[in-house]
């Protein structure tokens, strides 16, 4: 039998390339509208998605999403991708992540207005759609269009949208400003701020 009020835990995948407030408020949003007990920051190994610029070490990646979250009691970071050879596939970590939590934890994908056109569009949608529910957030720049398709009257229940404060913020911007010597304060935590420095990423 189903439980009444099952544990929520929420999923926040992405490159972090670095990590900033755009994710941070998505995050805590999304957590803060659906009662999620934990958001779990699931940085990518290899996102078959970016081909297009050499993504930054796995391993400054997942520090800096940890510098970000340290401040925050409901976040953690889960080194799932980062240990998976090959391409990160968000189909791979759910099933992981659905087998790890069991049957009475409901899992919450978090992705941005960009990133959940992307996700619906996939081959195993309808598998994702089985494993866990979505939250889609509003972003800058990007219409907030959840089109399930065929999918509509079976999976519109798993698909949600939660309006978060505009953050016009991303990575790409950061970086950059990062290479054309442009302020950065305020657009992502000091500490994250101060590792990009002090390890000279993005230059
Ligand atoms: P890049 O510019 O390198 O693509 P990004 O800023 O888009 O970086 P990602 O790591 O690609 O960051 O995004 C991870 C997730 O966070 C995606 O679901 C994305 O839609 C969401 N996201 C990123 N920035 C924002 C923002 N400013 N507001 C809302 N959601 C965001
Ligand atoms: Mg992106």
């Amino acid at each position: 039998m189903k439980e009444e009020n099952p544990r929520r835990v929420g999923i926040m995948g992405g490159t972090f390339d670095p990590i900033h407030y755009g994710h941070l408020v998505a995050a805590e949003a999304a957590r803060a509208a659906f009662g999620l007990s934990e958001v779990l920051f699931v940085p990518n190994r290899l996102p078959p998605h970016k081909k297009d610029y050499p993504v930054s070490d796995p391993k400054h990646r997942y520090l800096m999403t940890v510098l970000a979250t340290i401040t925050n009691p409901f976040f953690e970071v889960s080194r799932i991708e980062l240990d998976r050879e090959g391409y990160s596939y968000t189909i791979d970590t759910l099933r992981a992540l659905s087998a790890q939590f069991g049957p009475a934890v409901e899992l919450y994908f978090i992705s941005g207005a960009d990133a959940i056109a992307e996700i619906l569009t996939w081959k195993d949608v309808d598998e994702l759609l089985g494993l866990c529910y979505f939250i889609a957030v509003t972003r800058p720049g990007y219409k907030l269009s959840v089109k399930l398709g065929h999918l509509q009257q079976k999976y519109s229940h798993k698909v949600f949208t939660v309006e978060v404060p505009a953050l016009a913020i991303s990575s790409t911007d950061i970086r950059k400003r990062v290479m054309e010597g442009t302020p950065l304060k305020y657009l992502l935590p000091e500490a994250v701020e101060n590792y990009i420095i002090k390890n000279k990423l993005y230059r």
